[in-house]
């Protein structure tokens, strides 16, 4: 079976964003960008069902700016057999990728997509329902285990509380969470093998998808700044502190 990556440029995590100073989104000028944390989670596990033999081939896809080229290639040296490009300037919106991705998903006819749980630069955690929905195809998002049996895939899930197992007939998609897998460490040997490996360019003209967006951001701002703390000289003082000035019962 075939399955299909979506993978996202984003703001390197450790990179402290600042708001444009005209409030329209977050200064990404001159600034680290990277794959998605919860996408290369995503890869790794695909890559991992490749080695158990359970996938048969892993495509990574990217959407956006020319630089998506960089993330194919992280995505290939950890293991992806070939990567695809939809190379759009425009602000893609989550229901623009899921519909990106719907189209090339009935091109490749993968049994299953695992992307990302969210997106760590707008936080939307939406791309992946979307998708499933366009589909018509069962979901299991959250994802921290995942195993895949006889035309069926079994997902354990996080949610609020606990954990939850699903059986989903295949074709599916599955969303990812932090605690799935831990990505493997990239090695200059296969940063060089993934130079050579096959990476398609699409427009989504070609793939017959209006990118416009629907939404729009009215204002970005910075979150309050928080106060400074004090230090106290015992816990006596602490005591009286949480009492009398906290409150605290
Ligand atoms: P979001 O719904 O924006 O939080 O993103 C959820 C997941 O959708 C990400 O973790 C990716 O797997 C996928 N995704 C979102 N945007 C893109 C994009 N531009 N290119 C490829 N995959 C994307």
């Amino acid at each position: 079976m075939k399955v299909l990556v979506p993978v996202k440029r984003v703001v390197d995590f450790n990179v402290k964003v600042r708001v444009k100073s005209d409030h329209t989104g977050v200064d990404i000028a001159n600034v680290k960008m990277a794959m998605n944390p919860f996408d290369e989670i995503a890869m790794e596990e695909a890559v991992r069902l490749k080695e158990k033999g359970s996938a048969a081939e892993v495509i990574a896809l990217s959407c956006g700016v020319t630089q998506c080229q960089e993330t194919l290639r992280t995505a290939l040296a950890i293991g992806a057999d070939r990567g695809v490009l939809v190379h759009t300037d425009a602000d893609l919106q989550p229901l623009a990728v899921a519909k990106l991705i719907a189209a090339l998903v009935r091109r490749e006819e993968p049994a299953l997509v695992i992307l990302g749980k969210q997106a760590i630069d707008d936080d939307a955690n939406q791309t992946g329902q979307m998708l499933a929905a366009i589909l018509d195809w069962p979901q299991a998002t959250n994802a921290n285990q995942v195993e895949v049996a006889d035309g069926h895939v079994q997902v354990r899930r996080e949610v609020d509380g606990g954990l939850e197992t699903v059986r989903l007939t295949l074709p599916a998609v599955i969303t990812v969470d932090l605690r799935l897998n831990e990505p493997r460490y990239v090695t200059l040997p296969n940063i060089m093998k993934a130079k050579k490996k096959p990476v398609a360019t699409l427009s989504p003209e070609d793939l017959g998808v209006d990118v416009a967006p629907r939404l729009k951001t009215l204002q970005v701002t910075e979150p309050p700044a928080r106060q400074a703390g004090i230090t106290v000289p015992d816990v006596a003082a602490l005591v009286d502190k949480l009492k009398n000035e906290a409150k605290v019962a």
